[in-house]
């Protein structure tokens, strides 16, 4: 039997942030044309310009512990998106950053703690519950999946990817579902048969989180 060692991971701010830009940006009509079916057509171009600002922003911070990076990544999505997606991730981000606190890496559990005060933060600013058919019913599964992976003590590359497929399985979930918050909700019953746009955008920012874990220094 060959013995097997793990290597401690924990997720680096800076390359999250690149890496989900460089996904959402490559994925940006798409994400327009999700959001031209039940909204304004803007969310591809909102998260690309968010994105972009934060790579921007962090890469002439100074080095700082991950929880103040996410705090400088959620300020300037506030400032920069227009859109309900700006304050609801920049709000999330910030949150994710404070539950961080001054930890000097974010390992698993540090992760889960992040990521779900980014959720309640999300769920406190806008009110979706699951089922609502925002990017809740993507970052939500994500969550629970993460959670469970790394209470199992199974590596972060897992639980992570995991929480990557719960993500995305959610946002295809939306699919069926009835708007109950933002512009979508105004369309009614035919905002059904069109998956949600920031459901999709948030999967492909959970997915972005695999490519972003580096060993524990
Ligand atoms: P806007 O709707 O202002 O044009 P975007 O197009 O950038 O903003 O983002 C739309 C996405 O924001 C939706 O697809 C949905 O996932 C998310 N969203 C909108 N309102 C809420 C809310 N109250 N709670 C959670 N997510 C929401
Ligand atoms: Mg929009």
């Amino acid at each position: 039997m060959s013995t097997q060692t793990t290597v401690d991971r924990a997720l680096s701010v800076t390359t999250w942030m690149s890496e989900a830009s460089a996904a959402i940006e490559a994925e940006a009509d798409r994400l327009t044309q999700l959001d031209s079916a039940i909204g304004d057509g803007d969310h591809g171009v909102n998260m690309t310009r968010g994105l972009r600002a934060v790579t921007e922003a962090l890469a002439s911070a100074e080095e700082l512990p991950p929880g103040k990076l996410l705090i400088l990544a959620g300020k300037t999505l506030v400032s920069t998106v227009g859109g309900a997606s700006g304050p609801l991730w920049g709000t999330a981000l910030r949150r994710a950053g404070r539950a961080a606190g001054d930890a000097e890496a974010l390992d698993g559990p540090a992760l889960v703690l992040a990521l779900d005060a980014a959720l309640a933060a999300v769920q406190e600013l806008g009110a979706a519950v699951p089922g609502d058919k925002t990017m809740v019913d993507a970052l939500g599964p994500a969550v629970d999946g993460l959670r469970a992976g790394v209470e199992a003590g199974d590596p972060l590359e897992r639980a992570v990817a995991v929480a990557a497929q719960a993500a995305e399985e959610g946002a295809r979930a939306t699919m069926p579902m009835q708007a109950r918050k933002g512009r979508a909700s105004y369309l009614g019953e035919r905002s059904i048969g069109h998956q949600d746009p920031g459901a999709t955008s948030t999967a492909l920012m959970v997915l972005a989180l695999g490519r972003a874990l580096a060993p524990t220094p």
